[in-house]
C-alpha cells in the first residue's frame, strides 16, 4: 500500500491531503481521497484501468475535494472499466451535484454506493465492515478482511501421490478432489493448514472509541487518525480528532499488529514528536511519509 497524502485539513509542505492507495493483487482501494490525489496516484503508478473501489469516510472537504479531480483525471487517462465509490449518505449527491455545475468528463461507468454502520460489503475473497467513527460529522471507518487463504502447497507430496503437474493440481490448491487413475486424492492430504487473511482498518477523522476499537480487533495494520501531539489534546477533543497518543491506545486496544499514524495536522513540519508519544503506548508504530510504501503481510 502507498501513502498518497498523509496531512488533515489543509496541506503543508510535506503533506498532501488524506488518501490511500492499497494493492491486493490486480485489484485497487483507494481510501478517501483529498485535493491533489489524481496526482499521487499517477506517481503511485497504480494502473488506470484496473478493478477500483474508492472508499470516503466523511464528506468534509479534506477527504473529498480531490474525487471530481481523480474522476475526471481517470477519463483522460483512458480508463474504461467501472469504478465503485462508497461513502457515506450524501456522496451520491456530492458527485451529481458537481456534475451538474461542471459536466465532468466521463468516459466510463460510475457506481456509488452509499452506506451505513454496521453495513457488510462483500467480496469472494474478502469483506468489509463498515462502522461508525466519532466526528462532527457522521463519519464511517472501514476494515478489510481477507477470507482465510488455502494452506500452502505440497508440491513434493502431490509428486509423490502420483499427481502430474498440470490442471490437477491447480484443482488441489483451489480444494477439490482429483482422480489419479483409480485414486482419489483429497486436497487436504496436499495443502497445509488454511492461512489467515489480511486485515487492514482504515479510521481517520475519529475520536477514540468503541466501534473502532471492536472493528479494527487484530487488523495487521491499523490507520488510525493522529492529528495532535498530547499537548494539543483539549483541540483534538473540540474537532473530534484523536491525538498520536490516543491513536496508539486504540492499536493497543484492539490488538492491533501496527499502527500508522495519519491524518497529521499541518501544524507539525516535523511529527517526530509525535511518533515517540504513540511508541511509548504502543512500540510498532509507524509515521508514513507521502508516497511511502509499505507491505502488509498476515
Ligand atoms: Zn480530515
Ligand atoms: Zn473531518
Amino acid at each position: 500500500m502507498t501513502f498518497l497524502g498523509t496531512g488533515g485539513s489543509v496541506p503543508n509542505k510535506f503533506r498532501n491531503l488524506p488518501s490511500v492507495l492499497v494493492r491486493r493483487g490486480p485489484e485497487l482501494f483507494l481510501f478517501d481521497c483529498g485535493e491533489g490525489t489524481q496526482r499521487q496516484f499517477l506517481q503511485a503508478r497504480a494502473g488506470i484501468n484496473r478493478k477500483m473501489r474508492i472508499f470516503i469516510s466523511h464528506l468534509h472537504g479534506d477527504h473529498v475535494f480531490g474525487l471530481p479531480g481523480m474522476l475526471h483525471s481517470l477519463s483522460f487517462m483512458g480508463r474504461s472499466r467501472e469504478l465503485e465509490i462508497i461513502g457515506p449518505k450524501g456522496i451520491i449527491e456530492l458527485v451529481a451535484s458537481v456534475n451538474r455545475v461542471v459536466k465532468l468528463y466521463n468516459r466510463f461507468p460510475i457506481r456509488i454506493r452509499e452506506v451505513k454502520s454496521g453495513q457488510v460489503i462483500r467480496d469472494a475473497e474478502y469483506d468489509v465492515r463498515v462502522v461508525a467513527a466519532q466526528h462532527g460529522i457522521p463519519c464511517l471507518a472501514y476494515a478489510i478482511e481477507e477470507k482465510p487463504r488455502a494452506g500452502w502447497f505440497d508440491a513434493a507430496k502431490a509428486r509423490r501421490l502420483g499427481v502430474p503437474e498440470g490442471p490437477l493440481w491447480k484443482d488441489l490448491q483451489s480444494g477439490k478432489s482429483v482422480q489419479v487413475g483409480r485414486r482419489r486424492i483429497k486436497s487436504r492430504s496436499v495443502l497445509g493448514r488454511p492461512r489467515r487473511g489480511v486485515k487492514i482498518t482504515y479510521a481517520v477523522d475519529t475520536r477514540p472509541c468503541a466501534s473502532v476499537i471492536k472493528v479494527a480487533k487484530d487488523s495487521d495494520l491499523l490507520i488510525h487518525d493522529s492529528c495532535f501531539s498530547e499537548a494539543a489534546s483539549a483541540k483534538a477533543k473540540d474537532y473530534g480528532h484523536s491525538t498520536a497518543e490516543e491513536a496508539a491506545r486504540v492499536a493497543k486496544r484492539s490488538r492491533s499488529r501496527m499502527l500508522a499514524l495519519f491524518h497529521i495536522s499541518a501544524m507539525y513540519e516535523d511529527a517526530s514528536p509525535l511518533l515517540a508519544e504513540a511508541r511509548k503506548v504502543f512500540r510498532q508504530s509507524i509515521l508514513p511519509r507521502d508516497m511511502e510504501t509499505i507491505s502488509v503481510v498476515a
